[in-house]
């Protein structure tokens, strides 16, 4: 059984103040097959982490260990990293200018596994995927994020997942900006990719409403760079009734 251990990680970033410290010990166990929703304020870290675990230049690890089934995720590329069967979706997608869906899948795919798809058995593969999405057929031949719609780039990240068949997936904030259809849309596609590949995923998010539609195992909370409470799903349950503030209530004043 595969598993993404991340422990006691301490991550810096450059700004113009200097290092900054952004995640301050943070240790999590995911295995294949669980849904791990973290959860916290804005500006606590989520995306640190899952930038962290893609391996974005911009984040440097100065403590602490990432490993998936004991191999070091720290001194892999990000090629590797999607060849060990780490899926990474950014909050932010970039646009790859030239470079259509179909292609770009495709070179994934192949680069993925190490060999080109059988090109039938591919070609129905993405157009069933695609209309399980309900995307449109055109879709296939648009450039990478060019122009995408917030809903549009959230279901061409679920579409590479459920192509590309990771072991994990670190979804940063996929829920933001989606109206309720595609949330629905969006959630049933990582729904089906943990149903039949037995998909471990790493749900990060601000806002609750995604919870509805994909079933928690754990729920992690955040605050300045570490997990400061975890807990089943009914955890997320009472953070939509109380929000964060238990969790920011100013150090007392000694002066
Ligand atoms: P979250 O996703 O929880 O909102 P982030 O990981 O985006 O939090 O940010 C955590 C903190 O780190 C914030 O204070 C943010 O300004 C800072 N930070 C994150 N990435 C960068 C970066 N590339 N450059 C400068 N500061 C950053
Ligand atoms: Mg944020
Ligand atoms: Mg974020």
């Amino acid at each position: 059984m595969s598993v993404l251990e991340i422990r006691d990680l301490h991550v810096t970033v450059e700004t113009e103040e200097g290092t900054t410290p952004i995640l301050n010990g943070l240790s999590l166990t995911l295995r294949k097959g669980e849904t791990h929703a973290i959860m916290g304020p804005n500006g606590s870290g989520k995306s640190t982490l899952a930038y962290t675990i893609a391996g974005h230049p911009k984040y440097t690890v100065t403590g602490g260990s990432i490993a998936l089934d004991g191999e070091d995720v720290l001194e892999m590329t990000v090629d590797e990293r999607a060849r060990a069967g780490l899926f990474l979706a950014m909050q932010y997608p970039v646009e790859i200018p030239g470079v259509t869906v179909t292609n770009f899948l495709r070179t994934a795919k192949t680069a993925i596994d190490g060999e080109a798809p059988a090109i039938r058995t591919w070609t129905k593969e993405v157009k069933q995927s695609m209309k399980d999405l309900r995307m449109d057929p055109k879709f296939a031949a648009r450039n990478v994020n060019e122009g995408f719609s917030g809903g549009e780039k959230k279901r061409h990240e679920i579409l590479q997942l459920e192509l590309l068949k990771p072991q994990f997936a670190v979804l940063d904030e996929t829920d933001s900006g989606l109206d309720v259809d595609a949330l629905k849309v969006v959630s049933e596609g990582v729904n089906r990719a943990k149903e039949t590949t037995g998909l471990g995923v790493l749900l990060i998010t601000h806002y609750t409403r995604i919870l509805r539609y994909i079933d928690p195992d754990f729920v992690h909370v955040m605050v300045a760079g570490r997990i400061v409470e975890e807990g089943g799903p009914e955890l997320a349950d009472r953070l939509e009734d109380e929000g964060y503030d238990r969790y920011l209530e100013p150090a007392v004043d000694t002066e």
